[in-house]
């Protein structure tokens, strides 16, 4: 037997037993893919499985529609993922960005199209689980997991108040995953620390444009802080590497001071970004994690949605191809190291080049309209992050590309620069 800890209380919460064979409860409620978390990745996985004709229940924690800290800001690329319309939830459509450097500096560009579109998430969620619940999921609500139980073929969970069994789990239980201690209980999650503050609007923020983002960066290494404007409310928020989250609630009050803002009695409320390493396991033969479950979120901007949903249908496909011809469930990882792990490598390059090179990189987002033409291309989906990269010549450049060694030499210089910096932060007065 292999105890675990609660990722939230460090009580202990449950255990997962292996045993050969598990005789059968009786009543016991059993599907083909159980979904822990009816966040983005969750739904749009049981939909996913639930249109393949797969009996497929999602069990989330929460009555819904449930609150979630986060910007809401959902970026083009994210939905072209979509199978769906969500329109009805879109509050607003960006198309421009005013950048500020260090808490000043600051400079506005815009683009001809929409470049982000802003959700309220508890609205955008409960879409999408109306969805996955029309294509055939099941949905139980108030239904916290609490453990899993797995045997040769099949694994049971046990919720606060029931046992359900499924012959594939799938982890989109979000940052404090409770799947993710069984698949991977020795896994280390890097990653960042959120805080979002939402404020009303009125007559104190008629000064902040309805269709723009507002961001400062350079601040705290590896931070960023925001503003993103939706219906009748401004999400402002801020982000920062763990290891500085006791910086979090200065830094955003200093920035919204900066805007002609500040916080009232309004609720701050935080919560982790986990960014997966290469190799980190995220499938066994049993089960997979997916979005932030699997620390799938961009290590530099925190964003997060893009990964959940392409996770979550690639967890769908893997559970649905085991239940038809058995294929093997690691498969899944295979394809995240290829097809996302990528851009989230490029992610965390570009976080440590933006970091050694703030002034220099602030300032080409200001002139070169090359670098935010493809910066907005982007972020609509258009290109990659690595093409984005690539066109813009700042780390690479097609025609004049500095050789593998110098590169190398280059990326390695900046990860320990700004691994120097965070240390330098943590031990100074911050600077608001
Ligand atoms: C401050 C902040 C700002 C952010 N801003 C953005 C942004 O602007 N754009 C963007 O793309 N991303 C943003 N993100 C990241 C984004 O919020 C996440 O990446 C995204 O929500 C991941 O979706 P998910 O479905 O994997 O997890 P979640 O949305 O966290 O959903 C997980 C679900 O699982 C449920 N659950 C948890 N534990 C259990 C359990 N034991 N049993 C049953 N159910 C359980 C939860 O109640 C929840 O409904 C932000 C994050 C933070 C913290």
């Amino acid at each position: 037997m292999v105890n675990f800890r609660s990722a939230r209380g460090g009580r202990k919460a449950s255990a997962i037993t292996h045993k050969q064979s598990l005789p059968q409860a009786r009543n016991l409620k059993s599907f083909d893919v159980l979904v822990v978390g009816g966040g983005p990745t969750g739904s749009l996985a049981a939909y996913t499985l639930a249109k393949g004709g797969i009996d497929v229940a999602i069990l989330e924690k929460e009555k819904v529609p449930r609150y979630k800290v986060c910007g809401g800001g959902l970026q083009g690329k994210s939905l072209r993922c979509l199978p769906f319309q969500v329109s009805e939830v879109v509050e607003r459509e960006i198309f421009g960005m005013v950048f500020q450097l260090r808490l000043k500096n600051k400079f506005i560009r815009r683009y001809p199209l929409p470049i982000s579109y802003n959700v309220n998430r508890e609205r955008f969620d409960y879409l999408l689980l109306k969805h996955a619940q029309e294509a055939g999921a099941v949905l139980l609500q108030e239904a916290k997991v609490c453990s899993l139980e797995v045997s040769r073929d099949s694994v049971k969970v046990f919720t606060e108040r029931e046992t359900l069994g499924g012959r594939v789990i799938i982890g989109a239980d979000g940052a404090h995953s409770v799947v993710r201690k069984a698949i991977n209980p020795k896994g280390s999650m890097q990653g960042q620390m959120g805080i979002i503050c939402e404020l009303k609007r009125g007559e104190n923020t008629s000064h902040v444009p309805e269709d723009i983002y507002i961001i400062d960066w350079g601040t705290v290494p590896g931070g960023y802080a925001w503003i993103f404007p939706k219906e009748g409310i401004l999400t402002t928020g801020a982000m920062v590497p763990l290891v500085l989250s006791g910086s979090l609630k200065g830094y955003l009050q200093a920035f919204l001071r900066g805007q002609g803002l500040g916080m009232g009695g309004e609720r701050v409320l935080a919560h982790p970004i986990p960014t997966r390493g290469p190799g980190e396991t995220i499938s066994t033969t049993w089960g997979l994690l997916a979005g932030d479950a699997a620390g799938l979120t961009d290590p530099f901007t925190g964003e997060g949605l893009y990964y959940a949903l392409r996770s979550g249908e690639m967890a769908a496909r893997w559970a649905g191809e085991f239940l038809k011809s058995g294929a093997d469930l690691r498969g899944y990882e295979e394809e995240i190291e290829q097809k996302l792990m990528p851009e989230i490598i490029i992610a965390w390059k570009l976080r440590n080049f933006f970091n050694t090179f703030s002034g220099y990189v602030h300032n080409l987002y200001k002139k070169n309209d090359r670098l935010w033409c493809s910066f907005c291309e982007m972020l609509r989906g258009e290109i990659t992050l690595e093409e984005g990269v690539r066109r813009t010549g700042i780390v690479t450049n097609l025609r004049n590309r500095p050789p593998q060694p110098i590169r190398g030499y280059i990326e390695r210089f900046t990860a320990w620069y700004e691994s120097r910096q965070i240390e330098r932060f943590k031990r100074s007065k911050p600077p608001w």
